[in-house]
């Protein structure tokens, strides 16, 4: 079980009241005044992604996390102008099945991230 220092819980809360993905500055920003510098911050993200609670992805040259705990296995949808993003559905299972057919490889893993323009910003 991931032990959480009371550092840790105040940058996981910032993750918990986040609905769009942050980097490591925003977490900065937020947590201004609470003593907790960059590497700290850095190093609960990591502990966060070894424990499987995060996802990252690049976008625009950083590093993006979203909280992922609930153990299912989701997509998202991330829009490149406000980074709003949203939850899909897998469905990804066909074509998964397809490509192990076609390349006589066993697939046991994928991950997919959808960027585009959210319905507020394509106008
Ligand atoms: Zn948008
Ligand atoms: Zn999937």
């Amino acid at each position: 079980m991931i032990r959480m220092t009371t550092k840790r819980k105040k940058v996981y809360s910032v993750f918990e009241n986040s609905n769009k993905p942050i980097n490591a500055e925003n977490i900065l920003d937020v947590l201004g005044d609470e003593n907790i510098n960059l590497s700290t911050i850095y190093r609960a993200i990591e502990c966060f992604i070894n424990n499987d609670l995060l996802l990252s992805f690049h976008f625009n040259n950083k590093t993006y996390y979203i909280l992922d705990n609930e153990g299912n296995h989701y997509h998202y949808f991330i829009c490149t102008n406000c980074l709003f993003m949203k939850k899909i559905n897998c469905n990804m299972n066909p074509i998964i099945k397809k490509l192990e057919d076609e390349n006589n490889f066993l697939i046991t893993n994928h991950e997919m991230n959808v960027y585009g323009l959210c319905n507020s910003c394509n106008i």
